[in-house]
């Protein structure tokens, strides 16, 4: 018999496989959990994962709207995507196979119908809160041949499944939405308002994480601070010290360690209360690590953008926390060139990097987004040389600050979590301390998913190198 691996798609011998999917995903770690969701969802209905498009039965573009161009991207996307459709019903294999194309994530929920009528290849669209529909929507599609669009509002946390691309840290989604309305931001329109959770829920499904051997798990939310629980209004800092709690309480009932860690994503400053801060100290079981992005050192532009924070406030926060919470890392994401931003606005968000000597950094130029609301306010009047020209200051000087404190971590010892092999060599795999320094050692393959004791032996601009002193456990 042939090895079907060399079979053409469509003959009569692939028909008889599973039917397999292809995700491409953009975007954050709220659209890589979907995908994981979606992924989740087609295993249940019996797909298997493809290596590319040209395999797959279902391709799925879980989109973005928050980069520049992202439009412009997706639509290149789908019209390689139409080629290939194109090429696979003209083979000359046997029954034509048919693709379907589905669009998905924040730019399906923003412009629906509007995807299908600009590229017919597509076969459906469906919303950031209509996850779950998938299977239907499939079977519609197959079933009339018409495209099918569903961007309803129809949240429903524990209605899908998840088929994980980690075996060592897992996401859970404690929340939907935001309803802050920073005015570059079109996340509010895509995702819509904020729903929530309820703890049992989240409580249960890390203690299904950590029996199945999970070590680390990142909560997930655009404004997670806020969070409240839907019944009990508990509130987020309360949510951190239960799942402590849970996660001290399984290891003695389950005699395993189960998760070690547990993180956020992502933080508002302005929802960053004391008791936050002091669960943060007191959790041991909570990494040592916040992400709290800062965009702007001006006021002025950070009343722009919707922000309702200052400078001022958001330095008394990091002094509060790295006293509550000795060696805890911090991470940001900052916007440059913001309409209006002038030479003093700009030293004043280098100003800010400098005291608060962030760990790592996301910056980004400023471009309009369609449907925000700084694009009708505002008009984008820093011309682009400029807003160049403050990126590269900006990322020059986060960077310096970088690997000072890298170099500071040298001849330290620290808790690494092995989670990979690592990117630059078969010989050596990758972790994260509990500050979410990424350390590389020497190691194999058996050491993913183990806490190491290491001493830091070197460092470099955006990890460090060090050498195992203890057994992995
Ligand atoms: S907090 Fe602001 S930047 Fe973050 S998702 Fe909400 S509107 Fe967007």
């Amino acid at each position: 018999m042939s090895d079907p691996s060399f079979l053409p798609p469509g003959t009569a011998f692939e028909e008889e496989r599973a039917p397999r999917y292809w995700i491409k995903t953009y975007g954050c770690q709220m659209n890589v959990h979907d995908s994981e969701k979606y992924a989740g969802i087609l295993a249940e209905m019996g797909y298997q994962p493809a290596n590319g498009p040209d395999e797959a039965d279902v391709v799925l573009v879980n989109t973005c709207s928050v980069r520049e161009r992202a439009e412009d991207k997706l639509f290149s996307e789908l019209g390689r995507l139409r080629i290939l459709k194109d090429q696979i019903a003209g083979s000359a294999y046997g029954k034509p196979k048919e693709i379907l194309v589905g669009v998905t994530g924040c730019i399906a929920q923003q412009r629906g119908n509007e995807i299908i009528e600009r590229q017919p290849a597509v076969d459906f669209v469906i919303g950031t809160r209509a996850i779950q529909t998938l299977p239907e929507v499939i079977a519609d599609v197959r079933r009339s041949g018409d495209p099918c669009v569903n961007t309803q509002d129809l949240v429903d946390f524990e209605s899908q499944g998840v088929r994980r691309a980690d075996q060592v840290r897992a996401f859970v989604t404690i929340m939907e939405g935001c309803n802050n309305y920073c005015s570059f931001c079109i996340v509010p329109a895509t995702r819509g308002l904020e729903v929530y959770r309820p703890a049992a829920a989240i409580l249960d499904e890390i203690r299904g994480l950590g029996l199945r051997g999970y070590r680390e798990v990142t909560l997930l939310g655009q404004n997670v601070n806020s969070w409240i629980d839907p019944d009990s209004r508990m509130e987020f800092p309360e949510l951190l010290l239960a799942i402590d709690g849970s996660l001290h309480r399984a290891e003695a009932e389950d005699g395993q360690s189960g998760v070690e860690r547990v993180r956020f994503l992502t933080s508002h400053p302005k929802d960053l209360s004391p008791r936050l801060i002091d669960a943060m100290g007191a959790a041991d079981r909570v990494a040592k690590h916040l992400h709290l992005p800062v965009q702007s050192g001006s006021n002025r532009i950070l009343s722009n953008m919707n922000r309702h924070y200052t400078a001022e406030s958001y330095l008394e926060q990091v002094a509060a926390l790295r006293q509550a919470v000795p060696g805890v890392g911090l991470s940001t994401d900052l916007i440059v060139g913001f309409p209006g931003e002038t030479d003093k606005d700009f030293e004043a968000t280098l100003e800010l990097v400098r005291q608060v000597e962030y760990d790592s950094f996301y910056s980004f130029e400023y471009s309009p987004r369609p449907d925000t609301a700084a694009v009708t306010q505002y008009e984008d009047d820093v011309p682009a040389e400029i807003k160049r020209t403050r990126l590269i200051e900006l990322q020059r000087t986060g960077r310096s600050i970088q690997e000072a404190r890298n170099a500071a971590w040298v001849g330290h010892e620290t808790k690494v979590l092995v989670d990979s092999l690592s990117k630059r060599s078969d010989e050596d795999v990758s972790g994260r301390t509990s500050s979410n320094h990424i350390v590389n050692m020497a190691g194999d393959t058996g050491l993913i998913g183990k806490l190491v004791d290491v001493r830091v032996l070197s460092h470099a601009a955006h990890s460090v190198y060090g050498e195992i002193i203890g057994l992995p456990h």
